[in-house]
């Protein structure tokens, strides 16, 4: 099946791109890469946890700013239920998902004394099991439809940057690796899965906290001195999952300004 959008009053101007899936996109990476993804033409489903407010603002912005349908949807990526009813109403009010972006993700730093099994549970439940339940959803459609790009959300940290306060988030971003190369298998040969590893990026997450000291040391670790930007990020996204591309798969890419310094 096309990605028709049958029933939704396109434009006349409307643009036939392909309906991108992109998980824990109401804030940070997600969100420019949601945002990028439509200014290429592709309809949107934008996936929360608990960023309702922020989910809605986004799909009014992509709404008005592109000529592509948005959705935003509520789920739990670690919950298979959940998954499915999401990419059901996705399939009935869209089409069939052709781009999955997992890029939902928690991170629970606390020096390893205070770890519990509980938080490592959950953080591989969101980081991995969300991106296995995503990903298990919809590519079997990829498979008949003879296209796909699935693209997993890793981090240097699941390669050589470790950090003690987070041994079970470097698992995690590891796992994704793993799973990354098993779904290549697993969707060849018409779909293209890749994993993209940023190092630090200066998400409101992700510098809210840190004092200027920390900033100052972790940029110092980057050659070119600084954090990247969350549209960075989506740039290469938005590369994977064009034609230029299209030979680019089972692959791990880092996008980290060049890091050096890691353990
Ligand atoms: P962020 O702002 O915290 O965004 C992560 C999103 O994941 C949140 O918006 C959250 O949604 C969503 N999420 C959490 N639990 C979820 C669940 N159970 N189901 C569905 N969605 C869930 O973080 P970010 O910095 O943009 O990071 C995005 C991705 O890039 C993550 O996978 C992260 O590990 C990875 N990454 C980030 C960096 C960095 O430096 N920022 C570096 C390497 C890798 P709600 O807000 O709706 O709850």
């Amino acid at each position: 099946m096309e990605s028709t959008q049958e029933g939704l009053d396109p434009s006349p101007f409307f643009i036939m791109g392909k309906v991108a899936l992109v998980t824990g996109a109401a804030k940070g990476i997600g969100k420019a890469i949601a945002l990028k993804l439509a200014e290429k033409g592709h309809d949107i489903a934008i996936n929360y946890f608990s960023s309702e407010t922020d989910a809605l603002y986004l799909q009014e912005t992509i709404a008005s700013a592109y000529n592509v349908h948005c959705l935003a949807l509520q789920a739990d990526v670690s919950r298979e239920e959940e998954v499915d009813a999401m990419i059901s109403q996705i399939e009935s009010q869209l089409s069939y998902v052709d781009i999955l972006v997992n890029n939902a993700g928690i991170d629970m730093p606390n020096l390893f004394q205070f770890k519990t099994a509980k938080d490592f549970r959950r953080i591989l439940d969101v980081n991995v099991v969300g991106a296995f339940n995503c990903a298990k959803r919809v590519y079997r459609h990829m498979i008949d439809n003879k296209y796909g790009k699935i693209i997993n959300i890793s981090s240097t940290n699941g390669i050589n940057t470790y950090y003690p306060m987070c041994c079970d988030y470097d698992a995690s971003k590891a796992a994704m690796i793993s799973l990354t190369h098993n779904l290549a298998i697993q969707c060849s040969p018409f779909v293209n899965v890749n994993a993209i590893a940023p190092g630090f990026i200066g998400t409101e997450n992700e510098l809210d906290g840190y004092d200027e000291e920390f900033l100052r040391q972790e940029t110092d670790k980057i050659l070119l001195k600084r954090y990247g930007k969350p549209e960075e990020v989506a740039n290469l996204v938005a590369f994977l999952v064009s034609d230029e591309a299209s030979f680019i798969n089972n692959a791990i890419i880092r996008i980290d300004g060049g890091q050096y310094g890691s353990c």
